[in-house]
């Protein structure tokens, strides 16, 4: 499920490819893809129209038009954009497609369409509404806050790490990775921890998270001594060579190492 660096990549992407150029034509297929808007509004609203920018906050991407609107894509389990020009290259699962004056499209993909593309005037407003706290790698998210947000925490680290309304951006993978780095399992209670354990989680949380961006979110690019590219069941730890274990929390599969994380 594409996570807080994902996102950011695709914002970059977005920025790259999408902005300034005159939409013609807007095609949305099946509907199910949006949220609060009609395919008749998306045509409306946005034909003829330019996308002027892109904010991301957590794992939503949003794409200001030059009429002040913003158009919101959260991309579910496997979405993604794609621009290109040559119909050959179309790829599957598109669910809205953008096509430019200057003959190029970009198109939301999402195979297992979780995803959805909602719209709003007003992204703050839309961040509260959804009950998001701070961007994990935003500069207002700093140490004093990371604390005050889980100070009366009950939950689990990993559980707490992905609680969006806490924090926004870290899902089931990254959350792995986070407490990898930083030395602590799963399952510990955030309440357990001492100021130096969480001093550690802040600095390993930022570390990771910009380090994936860094890595345009490549496993295959990510540093020798990280999890993700052997986190599966039978995987070797890279630190200790300790076999990598899972557990479920929450219902969601975690690995973890036993040995360097206690
Ligand atoms: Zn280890």
């Amino acid at each position: 499920m594409p996570e807080l660096p994902d996102v950011e990549v695709f914002k970059q992407y977005f920025d790259a490819t999408a902005l300034h150029k005159e939409i013609r034509k807007v095609d949305v297929y099946p509907a199910q893809v949006l949220k609060g808007i009609t395919e008749k509004e998306m045509k409306l609203n946005y034909q003829g129209r330019k996308f002027t920018g892109a904010r991301r906050h957590g794992k939503y991407l949003f794409a200001s038009m030059d009429d002040n609107r913003w158009l919101v894509f959260h991309f579910g389990m496997t979405g993604h954009l794609k621009y290109f020009k040559n119909c050959n290259k179309q790829p599957h699962f598109d669910r809205a497609q953008f096509s430019f004056t200057n003959g190029y499209h970009l198109v939301y993909v999402s195979k297992r369409m979780l995803g959805r593309i909602e719209q709003t005037q007003d992204v703050d407003r839309f961040i509260r509404r959804k009950g998001l706290g701070p961007d994990a790698l935003g500069e207002d998210f700093d140490l004093t806050a990371f604390k005050a947000a889980f100070a009366d925490s009950q939950s689990m680290a990993k559980t707490g790490l992905m609680d969006q309304d806490k924090v926004a951006g870290i899902g089931n993978v990254y959350a792995d990775e986070i407490l990898f780095q930083a030395g602590i399992r799963p399952k510990r209670q955030m309440k357990e921890l001492d100021n130096a354990r969480l001093d550690i989680l802040f600095e390993k949380m930022k570390a990771v998270l910009k380090t994936a961006v860094d890595c345009r979110a490549d496993v295959d690019q990510f540093p020798d001594d990280y999890l993700l590219p052997r986190r599966e069941a039978g995987g070797v730890c890279p630190k200790c060579g300790a076999g990598i274990k899972r557990i479920k929390v929450s219902n969601r599969s975690a690995y973890y190492c036993p040995d360097c994380q206690t």
